[in-house]
C-alpha cells in the first residue's frame, strides 16, 4: 500500500481526501431521507468496513434489520436512534451498539446535520423492511410511535 494510500486528510465537514460522496442507497430501494455515505475504509485485509452516513437536519436512515452488527458513532450534530425497542437522544461521541436482527433508525434533528461513523460487517445480508404488522407492533409503543412520526426533532 503507497503512501497515498496509508494517509489521507480530513477535510472540512466531515469529508476525506480521495473519498466519494455517495447516495445513501440506491433510490426507491427503502424509505430514507436526506442522507449521504461516504466509505472511509473497505479493505479487503479487513473483515469490517467503516462508513460515515450524514442526515441533514430532518433526515433519517432506514428503519431496517439484518443479521449482521453495527457500531456506531456519532461524529457531529444532535438526533435520536431506535435500536429495538429503545429510543434514545444522541450527541457527539456517543456509542451505539446495533445488534443481529433488531429495528434501528436514526434521525437528525431539525436544526443541523447529523452524522455517525458506522462499523459494520464485510459480508453482510440484505436489509429487511418491517411489514405493516412488524410496524404496527413497533407503535404500539408511543415513545417507538412517536420518534417514527418524527416528533422527535
Ligand atoms: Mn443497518
Amino acid at each position: 500500500m503507497d503512501a497515498k494510500h496509508i494517509f489521507r486528510d480530513a477535510k472540512d465537514g466531515c469529508r476525506w481526501q480521495d473519498v466519494d460522496l455517495l447516495a445513501y442507497k440506491e433510490d426507491g430501494a427503502a424509505p430514507f431521507k436526506a442522507i449521504t455515505r461516504q466509505v472511509l475504509f473497505a479493505e479487503p485485509e479487513l473483515a469490517c468496513e467503516l462508513r460515515y452516513f450524514e442526515m441533514a437536519a430532518g433526515g433519517y436512515s432506514t428503519l431496517e434489520r439484518h443479521e449482521h452488527a453495527h457500531g456506531v458513532m456519532i461524529l457531529r450534530g444532535h438526533g435520536t436512534c431506535l435500536v429495538g425497542g429503545h429510543v434514545r437522544p444522541v450527541k457527539p461521541h456517543d456509542l451505539v451498539a446495533i445488534p443481529p436482527m433488531t429495528w434501528h433508525q436514526f434521525r437528525a434533528g431539525g436544526e443541523a446535520p447529523m452524522g455517525f461513523l458506522c462499523m459494520v460487517n464485510a459480508r453482510r445480508d440484505k436489509p429487511q423492511l418491517p411489514t405493516a404488522e412488524e410496524l404496527a407492533a413497533l407503535k404500539a409503543d408511543p415513545a417507538i410511535a412517536a420518534f417514527l412520526d418524527g416528533q422527535f426533532q
